[in-house]
Order: C-alpha cells, then structure tokens, then sequence
C-alpha cells in the first residue's frame, strides 16, 4: 500500500506547482485542509464558483464577473470610461494597482506576459497581435505602457512602439521614477500615481 494514498498523491502534485508553493509547503497546506473538512468543502465551492462564473474579458484581456458567454469586464463595461486612451499592463494584478491609485480614468489591455528571449516568449505569444488590432479599430487617441522596469518589460516596449508607430497614435511610458526591476503590482499608489502623471511620450 502506498504510503500517500493517491488522490492526496496527485493533489500535492498539482499545488506543488503553484506559484510561491514547493512541495513542503503543498504538504502543509493538504494536511491542513485535511484536518478541516469545512475549509476543504469550502474550497471546493470557491474553485467551482470562479471556474463557472469568470471568464476572460474579450475586449482587454480583465477578468470578467459575468459568466464565460461573452464576457465583459468591469471597465469595459463601464460608459464613463475614456475610450480613446488605452494602457498597456502584463496582467491582471496590475490593473488592480492601478485601480486602486484611482488616477486612470482609461481603459486597459492586458497583454498576459512580456516578450522575453530568454523564456522562449515571442510578440505573438502575449496580446500584442490584438493591441494593434484595438488601437485601429476603437479609434485610440493615447497607448500608456505601463510594463515594469525589466530588460524584458522594456523590450516589450520597443515592440510595442514599433508596431503602433505606423498607426500614428501617441504611445507613453511610466515615467522613470520607477525603481528598476519594479513590477507594475508591487508599486505604492503614491509612486504609481505619479509614475503615470509623469509618462513620457515615446512615439
Ligand atoms: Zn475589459
């Protein structure tokens, strides 16, 4: 008999996975739930919540509140938003970021990753294919590229100009007040605020 019977077996290889968790701390967080059969059917319902209730926005890439079946996020959905300027964000968590600073009244695009050599991520692989496609046809006036400070981040950047250049639309960065190597989610709303104040216009 194995000593780990095999459903726990395949469960500590999935959370071992995780972001942040190794497997020692897979085992820890199992052997808890484990012990707390109440946290673990509660688990259970908040995982089949967000599987059946969230969905990809198919305008900017957001999380979307409202089911799988063409869903739009908060702020696409929101008429008070300024249509014509768009910002430019790796993922998800730095929209709330930037949410929270409460200074961008636009809306956003997420690009899902930054292109990056090093881990085999092309142009292609994160949203920059679309981002072109939604600079030409929601008539954008402004693109603010508000990726963090690494070499990918700003790589990913010079793409970015490259291919909006030709469309003649005005294309900003945060302003260098960023620490280098900062990510976008990890910055202060004071320091955001002012980043974005400060944007300086690359094309
Ligand atoms: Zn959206």
């Amino acid at each position: 008999m194995a000593l780990i019977p095999l459903p726990l077996e395949r469960l500590l290889r999935q959370l071992g996975k995780l972001p942040g968790l190794g497997p020692r701390s897979a085992q820890r967080v199992a052997l808890s739930l484990l012990q707390k059969p109440e946290a673990l059917a509660e688990l259970q319902r908040n995982l089949a919540d967000v599987a059946a209730q969230l969905g990809i926005c198919e305008h900017c890439g957001n999380l979307a509140f409202n089911g799988r079946a063409a869903p739009v996020c908060e702020v696409c959905a929101n008429p008070a938003r300024n249509t014509g300027v768009l910002c430019v964000v790796e993922g998800v968590a730095d929209i709330w970021a930037l949410e929270r600073s409460g200074v961008f009244t636009g809306r956003y695009h997420v690009l899902g990753g930054v292109v990056s050599a090093l881990n085999g991520v092309g142009p292609e692989d994160v949203r920059i294919p679309q981002l072109v496609k939604r600079v030409r046809t929601d008539e954008v006036q402004e693109v603010i590229l508000a990726l963090g400070a690494s070499v990918d981040g700003q790589t990913t950047c010079q793409i970015i100009t490259d291919r909006l250049m030709p469309q003649g639309v005005a294309v900003s960065t945060l302003a260098k007040g960023m620490p280098v190597g900062a990510a976008v989610d990890y910055l202060d709303e004071g320091t955001l605020s002012l980043a974005l104040a400060g944007r300086q216009r690359v094309a």
